[in-house]
């Protein structure tokens, strides 16, 4: 020891150091060029070039991973950030149980904490026990929703920063089959592959504190998108990914079904169609037409699909886009008389969620999809209250949980 240095004028030095790309890529030619090949750091080189470094403030848990036991350390500060997460799940019909999980972090997804959730049909139908009971047995206990909005909370991407809000793509990728038809087909699609999951759908939905994803399951939303606008891509997506699946988009086309489905592929159908659809209300005669996307679903879609098929234009595409737990007749004379094409899509991929977002950027489709939610908001804590609300609301509008309250 030959000296002790006055410790107040000591710093800690911390990586990554930062310079703009002139400087830096300046500093490592010279240094190239005059063979040094023993420089500590790169503010070394830029030193050596008559740069002038300054010092900015870091933070204690940047540190530097050197020697293995700093590897240990990095793990159990990322545990303490995303080893645990708080799930709220349904356990039997009209009823939760919220918990905290222990999870292990893996570096290479992307954590997500969840801001603002909508309830779909799908989960109201677990909530109230309207599911077979052999499904409610297998699937429950379960966190619903699968629409809406997070935020980044741990990327190691560097285009998904910390704080970026995401729209959640519940189709949950689990194939691991190469030669999967299901999986390799744009047409067919990822999300008809049984292998695969959904959120919500046996698989832990939105009502939780933090959720891991895959990067494709995440879609960054545009700065001008609202957060109650983008809850909505979900929904609106699968508009826009029946239409991807369409081969021909010529001809009119025809909304059936005035829900929150019906009503947003109208509004994405006006977009990419060119053209706005016509809405056909329960009840409303059935205009003729070369597309329609039936959305009617439940105990409507019977009398929407015999209706369409009647209506029709010889070689009409039937798109079914609604849900119904009952089997429906088909009249298929008619379908054999005039060519039709019935193609069933209630699911969207990522692409379509992108899409979606590339259009609620517009403010005149933000403006006709932000009718679709209600005002009030529903906070995760009070969680009944939210769906007992849905439930015995026949008025229109979808009902938003806060996650984060
Ligand atoms: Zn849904
Ligand atoms: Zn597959």
């Amino acid at each position: 020891v030959q000296d002790i240095p006055e410790r107040a004028h000591l710093y800690n030095g911390q990586t990554p150091q930062g310079f703009t790309m002139e400087i830096a890529i300046a500093a490592h030619a010279k240094a190239s060029v005059d063979g040094i090949d023993n420089a500590t750091d790169d503010v070394q080189l830029a030193l050596r070039i008559g740069h002038r470094a300054v010092i900015v403030d870091g933070g204690p848990h940047n540190i530097k991973i050197t020697h293995a036991p700093d590897l240990e350390i990095a793990r159990l500060l990322l545990e303490r950030k995303l080893g645990r997460s708080k799930v709220v799940r349904l356990t039997r019909p009209f009823s939760f149980d919220e918990r905290e999980v222990l999870c292990t972090p893996d570096i290479t997804r992307i954590a997500v904490r969840p801001l603002l959730g909508s309830i779909c049909a799908a989960d109201l139908r677990y909530y109230a026990g309207k599911r077979p009971a052999d499904a409610l047995r297998r699937k429950l206990p379960m966190a619903l929703l699968h629409e809406g909005v997070g935020e980044v909370v741990f990327s190691p991407l560097p285009e998904l920063r910390p704080g970026t809000r995401v729209v959640i793509v519940p189709n949950i990728k689990r194939c691991a089959d190469p030669t999967c038809r299901a999986c390799a087909s744009e047409h067919i699609g990822e999300n008809y592959c049984p292998s695969n999951a959904f959120l919500s759908s046996g698989e832990d939905g939105l009502m939780q504190s933090l959720l891991e994803l895959d990067a494709r399951n995440v879609v960054p939303v545009p700065d001008d998108v609202a957060t109650d606008v983008a809850v909505m891509t979900e929904v609106a997506s699968i508009g826009v990914g029946a239409i991807r699946r369409l081969e021909d988009l010529a001809g009119t086309a025809c909304v059936v079904g005035a829900g929150p489905v019906g009503y947003a592929t109208q509004v994405v159908a006006a977009e990419l169609l060119g053209h706005e659809p016509v809405l056909v209300k329960h009840g409303d005669p059935m205009p003729a037409a070369d597309i329609y996307f039936e959305a009617a679903g439940g105990v409507g879609a019977e009398a929407a699909i015999r209706d369409i098929i009647s209506a029709a234009r010889p070689g009409a595409t039937i798109v079914l886009l609604g849900v119904s737990e009952n089997e429906i007749p088909l009249n298929t004379r008619l379908v054999l008389e005039k060519g039709l094409r019935l193609v069933g899509c209630s699911r969207s991929a990522p692409i379509d969620h992108r899409v979606t977002l590339e259009l609620m950027a517009h403010p005149h489709v933000a403006a006709k999809i932000k009718k679709l939610v209600i005002s009030q908001r529903f906070q995760l804590s009070r969680v009944r209250e939210a769906f007992d609300f849905a439930l015995a609301r026949s008025a229109w509008g979808k009902v938003l949980i806060d996650l984060t309250a």
